[in-house]
């Protein structure tokens, strides 16, 4: 009996050069033996962040520098390509869609240092390259291993809304598309290898999903197609208790619930993207991550309910490269319209808030946004408080990036009492100095920010608090 129909997304690092694509297209071959498969495709690591750079260079008519980055990622590419494929018609094919690929870059960055404007039209189509270049080098890999497959573009698939740099999909649209162009495929026994990241408006202009994106493509397609699992492989053995980069000991949690993984997310787990479990969540089909290194072993099965390890906490995340800013001063006390001017402000100048604190004296409003979005931040708040500064009801506006949030997240916390005292315990204790807290009311995360000198600390006495080292052992 064949398997039901998979969605297999592989990422950047899991792409990120000749051996990897190799070890990639083994995967699929196995795979695609027992039952249909398609693939979605990241750019090879890092090849976003170049061409995004190359497309900023542009914009500040830096040709040269520009050169240079087109030059290196030719170079990847064609390096790759001799590896992988031996047979020369084959190689040859995909030499020349690379080729042309390249050109039509080259051109967008001339005509971005013409105009000297970089428009969220033309950096979409920018950094949008790397997908576009990966996977017909990634089909023809496939190819050569004896498993049929074609490279085939999301711009033809994915039709999206037309928020360049954070488009969302229209379903039924992306539904009608993806049966009509993948299907027949898959019938005749061909991988479709789709690039990830990328769709195009109803007009056909091409737009990103944001950055990360590539996850949310696979469970697009996943549910436009009415898969059975979406698996996505990337550098990591599942969705683990915290960042192991920050957090040596950290272990891989076997099921979680698509709302614990969804708040990891968007609390900064960069193993997911924060909108991939959008796309499944009413079809329910669970995602898998996956380690495309070690693929013997099982990872992370994220499902609509997940499993209780029942000590409610489940993982740690953090989130650096964020500012905090306060508005304070004794006389915002009588201001009733304090809070309602400082975020229609930040909506205005499209700031997002990632965590808002106030103490109940209502002398401070604290709130963290992304560093990126911080100055012209303060700059708006000061122009919107400017009579109340004069007149000193508001003392100050001041920004802090020292600092980062650090997020206890489990859906089972709800119920469970303690959890707050014991974070803030197991983190005093380390002499850690927490300089703002904010807990949902939906109980599934508890937020402290602290300075970012003091992360990893942060996170290894809430992990080692929770026992998240040994929560396989509670059988989570
Ligand atoms: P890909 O290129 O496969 O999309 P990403 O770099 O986007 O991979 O995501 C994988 C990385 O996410 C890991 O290398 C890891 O450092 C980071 N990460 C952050 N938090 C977590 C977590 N809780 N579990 C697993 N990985 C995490
Ligand atoms: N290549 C894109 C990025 O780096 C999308 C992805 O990897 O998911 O953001
Ligand atoms: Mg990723």
């Amino acid at each position: 009996m064949k398997k039901p129909l998979r969605v297999m997304k592989f990422g950047g690092t899991s792409v990120g050069d000749a051996s990897c694509i190799a070890r990639v297209a083994k995967i699929v071959k196995g795979a695609a033996a027992e039952g249909p498969i398609v693939a979605v495709v990241s750019a090879m690591s890092g090849v976003t962040n170049r061409l995004i750079d190359a497309a900023n260079l542009s914009a500040l008519a830096e040709g040269k520098q520009v050169d240079v980055i087109f030059a290196s990622l030719r170079l990847q590419h064609e390096t790759a390509l001799a590896t992988l494929i031996h047979d020369d018609a084959r190689r040859k094919r995909v030499a020349v869609c690379l080729a042309k690929i390249f050109d039509e870059g080259e051109r967008l960055c001339r005509g971005t240092a013409m105009l000297r404007e970089l428009t969220p039209r033309s950096l979409d189509a920018i950094s949008s390259l790397g997908e576009r270049l990966s996977a017909p080098m990634i089909a023809g890999a496939l190819s050569e291993l004896g498993t049929p497959s074609e490279f085939v573009e999301a711009t033809e698939l994915i039709v999206t809304d037309s928020s360049h740099g954070g488009a969302d999909p229209r379903m039924d649209r992306t539904r009608e598309r993806s049966e009509a162009r993948l299907r027949p495929l898959l019938q005749e026994g061909v991988v479709p290898v789709v690039t990830g990241f990328i769709g195009a408006t109803q007009d056909g202009v091409l737009t990103t999903l944001g950055r990360g994106g590539s996850d949310y493509s696979a469970t697009i397609l996943g549910a436009a197609l009415g898969a059975g699992e979406v698996i996505i492989w990337t550098d990591v053995d599942g969705v683990m208790t915290a960042d192991p980069r920050l957090v040596p000991d950290a272990r891989t949690i076997p099921e979680i619930s698509y709302r614990e993984a969804t708040e990891l997310a968007y609390f900064g787990a960069k193993v997911l993207h924060p909108k991939t479990l959008h796309a499944v969540s009413q079809a329910g089909i669970p995602v898998w991550i996956r380690n495309s290194f070690t693929p013997e072993r099982t990872g992370t099965k994220i499902t609509p309910k997940g499993r209780t390890n029942g000590g409610g906490v489940k993982a740690l995340t953090a989130i650096r490269d964020v500012a905090l800013i306060t508005i304070g001063g004794p006389g915002i006390v009588g201001l009733t319209d304090v809070v309602g001017r400082t975020f229609s402000t930040t909506a205005e100048v499209r700031a997002s808030i990632l965590l808002i604190t106030q103490s109940s004296s209502q002398n401070d409003i604290c709130f963290i946004v992304a560093a990126a979005d911080a100055k012209r931040t303060v700059e708006a708040l000061r122009k919107e408080f400017a009579q109340d500064v004069a007149h000193e009801k508001v003392e100050h506006i001041t920004m802090d990036t020292t600092i980062a949030i650090v997020a206890v997240v489990g859906e089972n916390m709800r119920g469970t009492p303690g959890v707050a005292g014991r974070t803030f315990n197991a983190v005093g204790r380390e002499n850690v100095n927490i300089i703002a807290i904010a807990q949902g009311s939906s109980e599934t995360n508890i937020s402290f920010v602290v300075f970012e000198k003091e992360i990893k600390v942060a996170l290894a006495a809430t992990h080692r608090e929770f026992g998240l080292a040994g929560s396989k052992a509670k059988g989570s």
